[in-house]
């Protein structure tokens, strides 16, 4: 299942102001690619617009997953197609169990549309706690409400191991996060990939990259994107830092 981006041009709905200018990117069956770049250039538009939020407009381009045109269809669509989002700023909701969240969305994005069996939900709920190192009562809560930083990221990983996409996309799941938790996201991340799992991961930092090697690496700057690599591309960004894309910013490139 590639998810192929081409030419995307998108604007905020509201404001009517483009963000995303053209961005072309592929990420082929079974490969992780990064996604790097200073703050506020369309990182998190991109893959909200990807996963079909509604407020950005696609006003040029395509997204496609396994060749099917994916911007006419509902965000739950895209779910069903197994494309997951873990959101940079998840949102609290109070009156709604994480538990019971969970399972809806598992139960909405089942291909054969069946639910699944409680005894295995519970099962799977249980043992992706345990790899993520959650409290037992985590899944009692509210949903995010409450949590940590940390927490919610881990919460967002939990969310994908059980819905086991074919395409994660994670929007820094790294930030925030101390050592000992950002190897458990890791360790999470890594437990789902399989030749047939793919995953985009959008984060300022290379440390993360170095528990999750990624085939490609991509820097977004001013809504497209700009440069690729292979992973020595992180090192080298991690030591030149993004200054030499903000000056390219500017001059308009
Ligand atoms: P990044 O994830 O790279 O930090 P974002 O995609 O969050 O960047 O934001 C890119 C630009 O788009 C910023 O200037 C931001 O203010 C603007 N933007 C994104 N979403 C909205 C929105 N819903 N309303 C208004 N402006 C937005
Ligand atoms: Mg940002
Ligand atoms: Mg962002």
């Amino acid at each position: 299942m590639t998810l192929v981006v081409k030419n995307l041009h998108a604007k905020v709905k509201e404001s009517g102001e483009e963000i995303l200018k053209g961005v072309d990117l592929t990420v082929p069956t079974g490969e992780v690619h990064a996604i790097m770049g200073p703050n506020g250039n369309g990182k998190s538009t991109l893959v909200s617009t990807i996963m079909g939020y509604p407020a950005y407009e696609v006003t040029a381009g395509s997204v496609t997953f396994d060749g099917e045109d994916v911007l006419n269809k509902s965000v739950t669509e895209r779910a069903r197609m197994g494309m997951f989002l873990g959101m940079q700023y998840p949102a609290e909701i109070p009156g709604v169990k994480n538990v019971d969240f969970i399972r809806q969305a598992m139960n909405a994005t089942q291909p054969d549309g069946k639910p699944v069996p409680v005894m295995q939900f519970l099962q799977e709920l249980n043992e992706a706690k345990e790899l993520l190192q959650m409290p037992d009562d985590i899944t009692d809560r509210y949903l995010n409400v409450g949590f940590s930083g940390g927490e919610k990221k881990r919460n967002e990983v939990l969310q994908m191991m059980m819905l086991k996409p074919k395409l994660a996309i994670l929007d820094e799941i790294d930030s925030g996060l101390d050592i000992d938790a950002l190897r458990i996201v890791a360790n999470g991340i890594n437990h789902m990939r399989t030749p047939q799992f793919s995953a985009l991961l959008i984060t300022h930092y290379e440390r993360l990259l170095e528990y999750v090697k990624p085939d490609r690496v991509l820097v977004m700057v001013d809504g497209r994107v700009v440069q690729s690599g292979g992973p020595e591309l992180a090192d080298e960004l991690e030591e030149g830092g993004y200054a030499k894309f903000e000056q390219l910013r500017k001059d308009g490139v």
